[in-house]
């Protein structure tokens, strides 16, 4: 199966790379519970994002960090856009919490007017919002993210997951009420499991007393720190994506039959006259994608693909011309 249904960054790690990483794994010693407090590492991620090292929380992946959020600001109403990313409303759903969803116009924009309206009505404690956004893959316009950030009575998290590919990032709306959630499971670390929020120094030192001890474990915690000294391979590979990106909403939106929208992210979102069969057919064809119809009145017959190698993103273009003649 060729891969392009989560996201990940295709490109495998470099065999020299492969083998310093390995050296340096084989020091960490398994026998002793990982470092906590990890301020070596906070350290690290905080000089890269021009913060302090007590702005930073780590995540067994940014899934953790939003459970976290979750689980301290219990119970007030959760506000997300719909459609966005699963995880906000399953966690919300897990503790019970009400969640308020805001739905997207027809080309997934949204009026911040309407946003902010529903955040007060609900008396909002927490609202999400993925800039870029999953699974469309636009990114709000920035005035309109700032003027959420601004008005907004409770919590707001900024997640960034796909902020790499869009060449934006709202670290400067940090505030005592607004945070920003990074990821490096897109750059290329999907399997190492590391998330980071970025906050208030207070807020973060409260969100840390819901944080399981030591869950960031001892390989990860040095991979990382390995891999943060050769980041910029991975910067260089999501400048490939970025032009793999552009390459193929081009050859997208060039095969009849096939509605692509804007993406700022490293997968595009577009839609058939048959999602499920096409869905199907590519299974078919070897080539595993995300089906997303069904899942949102507004994503019927929509299908998500991630961009990935040149030789990968040409086997799906093939297979879904073929499909469609
Ligand atoms: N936020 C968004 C918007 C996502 O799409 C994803 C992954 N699909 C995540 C967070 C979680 O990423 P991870 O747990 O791998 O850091």
């Amino acid at each position: 199966m060729i891969k392009l249904d989560a996201m990940e960054n295709p490109f495998s790690m470099p065999e020299d790379l492969r083998e310093k990483w390995a050296k340096r794994l084989s020091d960490v010693e398994i026998n002793r519970y990982p470092d906590a407090d990890m301020f070596e590492l906070r350290k690290k991620i905080a000089k890269r994002e021009g913060l302090q090292p007590e702005q930073v929380l780590l995540g067994n992946g940014s899934d953790e960090i939003i459970q976290m959020i979750l689980i301290a600001t219990v119970p007030g109403t959760c506000v997300i856009p719909g459609p966005t990313f699963v995880m906000y409303n399953l966690v919300s759903q897990w503790l019970k919490r009400p969640v308020a969803t805001v739905p997207l116009a027809e080309d997934f924009t949204m009026k911040d007017e309407h946003f902010l309206q529903v955040c007060a009505r609900e008396k909002a404690e927490i609202a999400f919002l993925a800039c870029p956004n999953n699974p469309t893959g636009n990114l709000w316009r920035q005035e309109r993210v700032e003027k959420i950030a601004k008005g907004m009575g409770g919590m707001l998290v900024i997640d960034e997951a796909y902020g790499p590919f869009s060449e934006r990032t709202h670290t400067d709306l940090i505030a005592p009420n607004v945070m920003v959630l990074k990821t490096f499971s897109k750059v290329g670390w999907a399997g190492l499991r590391m998330g980071y929020l970025l906050g208030d120094a207070e807020v973060i030192a409260q969100l840390n007393k819901v944080r399981m001890p030591y869950n960031i474990n001892a390989l990860t915690q040095a991979s990382a720190d390995f891999l943060l000294d050769h980041f910029d391979l991975f910067e260089k590979q999501v400048e490939v994506l970025r032009g793999e990106r552009e390459r193929m909403a081009e050859a997208l939106a060039a095969i009849d039959g096939v509605q692509v929208f804007p993406s700022q992210a490293n997968f595009l979102l577009f839609r058939v006259a048959d999602a499920n069969a096409m869905f199907e057919s590519l299974k078919q064809a070897g080539i595993l994608i995300k089906n997303m119809h069904g899942s949102d009145r507004l994503l019927s017959n929509c299908l998500r693909i991630t961009i990935g190698s040149e030789d990968e993103n040409n086997a799906a273009l093939t297979a879904l011309r073929e499909i469609l003649i």
